[in-house]
């Protein structure tokens, strides 16, 4: 962290980017020195992922950027879900547009108190939301790429980065992109099927040297609103058995809750729109979590 010096005041004797590493070229090495610039300006640096899709991990990333800038935060959520970006819709900025100066992109922003939430997103450039976007490795690197390194950031407390399921491209570009990253979040439901894919990510995580902060139970039981009872719909357990197993942190589990797919809809993350509400407290838990760990 550079406490607000440019990179000409900065002695930082460890920066990635001071020296030029060996055969590099000036392009390469200019590349790099323009991400460590935006990147060292951002405290703590966290990659949601998740072993397969529809398991909550977009929610799960919303729902703790917007909790951390609630505690006070100046938070950045980055979506690198360039196939099927959610994160505009999930904050209800769907129609945004990231401005351009002359050499950064300008996210949009949320209005989300007494922190800050900045927010990109391959979605804010699509003409259409239903436009598809067909894009190889090499165009997908270059793009989170350039969102990292020519984002006009700011100086942060902490990114989020909301990775596409599985382990593939982009997960992969952000561990390289971002070694001193604090580490990934996998997200998971209880079942069987869930957890296995989950463990993909933990292993994943380790060939790519990047810690994992911990595991999040997603639609663990269903509290009945009427009667309190509460159903394992999915089961529960499961991804806390599995994160004992693998020898990693459990953070906490999130219950089965309408009102979350309600506020997606509705454009409002859960914990701003019924911070009240026992899902809402268990997200804020998870961030407090989170806090405390940094
Ligand atoms: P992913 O990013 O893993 O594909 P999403 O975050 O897009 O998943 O969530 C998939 C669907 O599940 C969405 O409709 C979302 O509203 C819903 N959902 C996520 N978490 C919960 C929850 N705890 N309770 C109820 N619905 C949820």
């Amino acid at each position: 962290m550079t406490d607000g010096k440019t990179c000409e005041e900065c002695d930082d004797s460890r920066c990635a980017a001071r020296d030029r590493r060996e055969g590099e070229a000036d392009e390469a090495l200019r590349e790099r020195r323009a991400l460590e610039a935006r990147m060292c300006r951002i405290r703590h640096k966290v990659v949601v992922l998740s072993g397969k899709g529809g398991v909550g991990k977009s929610t799960v990333a919303v729902n703790l950027a917007t909790a951390l800038a609630m505690a006070g935060k100046r938070v950045g959520l980055l979506d690198v879900d360039i196939h099927g970006p959610s994160v505009p819709k999930l904050l209800h900025v769907e129609g945004g547009r990231l401005g351009a100066s002359e050499n950064a992109l300008i996210p949009v922003e949320v209005e989300c108190g007494p922190g800050k939430l900045v927010v990109m997103s391959i979605g804010f450039l699509l003409r259409n939301r239903d436009d598809a976007v067909i894009w190889r490795g090499p165009m997908k690197l270059g793009a989170i790429r350039q969102f990292l390194a020519e984002g006009e950031w700011g100086d942060l407390d902490w990114l989020v980065i909301d990775s596409p399921p599985g382990t593939g491209d982009e997960p992969l570009t952000v561990a390289q992109l971002l070694p001193d990253a604090d580490g990934a979040i996998v997200v998971t439901t209880p079942q069987d099927v869930a957890v296995a894919d989950v463990r993909r990510c933990v292993v994943f995580c380790r060939q790519v040297k990047m810690p994992v902060i911990g595991v999040v139970e997603n639609m663990s039981g269903y509290t009945c609103p009427k009667c309190g009872e509460v159903s394992g719909i999915f089961g529960s357990g499961g991804g806390k058995a599995m994160a004992e197993e693998m020898g990693v942190p459990y953070l906490g589990d999130i219950p089965i809750d309408p009102e979350v797919v309600a506020s997606g809809d509705g454009g409002a993350p859960i914990v701003r729109s019924k911070p009240g509400s026992e899902t809402a407290r268990a997200f804020a838990r998870i961030a407090a979590t989170l806090m405390e760990k940094a």
